[in-house]
């Protein structure tokens, strides 16, 4: 039993979360919106779907879908980058009580066919590009029944007509609050990605985040400089609609048009990661753009340097830069710096928000510790995840015995109650916020004929937060280079997994007894390699 006084308890709830579907709710805002406001635009077209636009497709695709045979026990996956249209299937899909899957749109053919595998879509809504390489999936994937290109007329394709009926009589399906709404995809503290199943609870505790008026602005324009299919992306724009606000956003990310676009849509809100800031803190003196309506910088992803924010605010003068600190498996942020109109402090990740309680545990002694101790990060409460989609064992490893989220991240807390996350003890490597799983990539270094072993770490860096390195041992009589290595990696995992920080060659990995890697002394070999050059 963990003693009370040790336990970080979240800001009061000021309401309940809301006992509906996810499609309930947001099929609720969207009919009682100004229909003719903009839902989404595209900074890099001007484009945008109107909230009556996203409701009238995402009916008439919600009741093809239903007529199609698809609906509470189907799961439906997007696979695109950011697009106007992305979330018309997402919310259709909800609507039908469908758990939807999102997937990156720059996974390749084997990242495809291990996440589809993993969670078995019946439709996948894909970007046109994707066509091609999701026809070969389907042929090794036996549950996927149809493939629809994203911006093609989805109730022609699915039903052969389109469908007219008026958007007020649609009812959308209710489903309990525990059943999974969502199925995103994270590697946790080790192994291969898995899938997070977050249950429509789950997502309407972020959504009421987003409404409580002590977290967060009410009437924001926000532009997320972030992808749809990440937790970050996804549930800000889904609670974007429930406010019925604009989000901007753009497919690829262009410094000068996010500036540009906060000119001329008067965003208010930026939602960025850290290697974001960095290049915008390098960037903002060379670009005359009026950025007076911006409010508020969010940061999360991945960790924001003390320097780093203290560089941008210094640029940027009138907004305030707030971190937060977020998990897939906690479906958003779980706390946020600057709640309650208090200054935020630099470096830290923020206060616990509603619905959640926080407890430090120490790494040597596994006891939990009070206000500067030091240790594992451990969550519960309405936001964490049902578990990892048929993974026994990794749902075993990720929560103690008496239901604390292990997060792998170490930090600590302040008399405030100001967190600071300090360090990474799980098997995960950030590139510019997007997850790297070492054992993923090791996998497919093993498959080379000439490599022995193998072990991957994140080496620091300043502009992606981490690059990922690998230690080879190759063959006795094996010529291939490090080039060799990391073109091998490059025509097999997508781009935040290739090897940029490197190859070293070495005649063993470190590892201990079970032949666990060990990687934090990896880490310290390559700081110590580094030092002498
Ligand atoms: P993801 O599930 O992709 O959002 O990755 C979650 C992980 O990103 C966390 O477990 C942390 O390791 C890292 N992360 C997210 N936000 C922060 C933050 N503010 N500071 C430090 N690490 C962070």
């Amino acid at each position: 039993m963990i003693s009370d006084k040790f336990v970080v308890e979240g800001l009061p709830p000021l309401v309940p979360i809301p006992d509906q579907s996810v499609g309930e709710i947001i099929y609720r805002s969207l009919i009682s919106s100004k229909k003719e406001e903009a839902a989404l635009i595209d900074s890099s077209t001007d484009n945008s779907i109107t909230y009556s636009q996203l409701l009238t497709k995402s009916c008439s695709l919600a009741q093809a879908l239903s007529r199609s045979g698809y609906g509470s026990n189907s799961t439906i996956a997007i696979c695109s980058k950011n697009s106007l249209e992305y979330f018309v299937p997402v919310i259709a899909s909800l609507y039908i009580g469908a758990t939807v899957a999102t997937i990156n749109s720059s996974s390749t053919c084997k990242e495809l066919l291990h996440i589809t595998s993993l969670t078995k879509p019946e439709i996948i809504f894909c970007q046109k590009d994707l066509l091609n390489n999701f026809l070969k999936i389907k042929e090794k994937v036996r549950c996927i029944q149809k493939l629809i290109v994203l911006d093609g007329d989805y109730t022609k394709e699915l039903i052969g007509k389109n469908n007219e009926s008026p958007v007020e009589r649609y009812t959308p399906t209710s489903v309990n609050e525990n059943e999974t709404a969502f199925i995103l995809c994270s590697s946790g503290t080790t192994g291969l990605p898995k899938g997070v199943m977050l249950s429509h609870k789950n997502v309407n505790g972020v959504i009421t985040h987003f409404r409580d008026p002590r977290i967060h602005d009410q009437n924001p324009i926000t532009y997320c400089a972030v992808p749809f299919f990440h937790a970050y992306g996804l549930f800000l724009v889904l609670a974007d609609l429930v406010q019925h606000s604009s989000t901007i956003f753009s497919p690829l990310f262009d410094a000068e048009l996010l500036l540009k676009s906060t000119q001329n849509y008067k965003v208010t809100r930026l939602m960025l990661v850290p290697p974001i800031i960095v290049i915008l803190t390098k960037c903002l003196d060379n670009f005359r753009y009026d950025l007076s309506s911006l409010k508020e910088v969010f940061s999360s992803a991945a960790p924001l340097n003390k320097r780093t924010e203290e560089a941008f605010k210094n640029k940027l003068r009138s907004a305030v830069i707030r971190q937060g600190y977020g998990l897939t498996e906690v479906t958003h942020c779980l706390m946020f710096n600057g709640i309650e109109n208090s200054p935020p402090k630099y470096g830290s990740a923020g206060r616990v928000l509603p619905f959640l309680k926080v407890v430090v545990k120490d790494i040597e002694t596994g006891k939990f510790v009070g206000p500067y101790g030091r240790g594992e990060i451990c969550i519960k409460g309405d936001t964490v995840m049902k578990g990892y989609l048929n993974n026994p064992e990794a749902n075993r490893a990720s929560f103690t015995e008496d239901g604390w989220y292990r997060t792998g991240d170490v930090g600590y807390y302040d008399d405030d109650g100001y967190f600071f996350i300090t360090d990474r003890m799980k098997d995960l490597i950030k590139y510019k916020g997007f997850q790297v799983a070492p054992v993923e990539v090791e996998a497919v270094l093993l498959t080379h004929p000439d490599i022995i072993d193998a072990a991957v770490i994140g080496i620091p860096n300043e502009l992606a937060g981490e690059l990922p390195l690998a230690f080879v041992v190759k063959s006795k009589t094996s010529q291939i280079s490090a080039k060799d290595v990391q073109d091998f990696v490059k025509g097999q995992l997508s781009p935040q997994k290739w090897l940029r920080g490197g190859v070293v060659f070495v005649e063993a990995i470190a590892k201990n007894q079970s032949g666990k890697i060990l990687r934090k002394k990896l880490r310290d070999i390559f700081k110590n390699y580094m030092s002498k050059l």
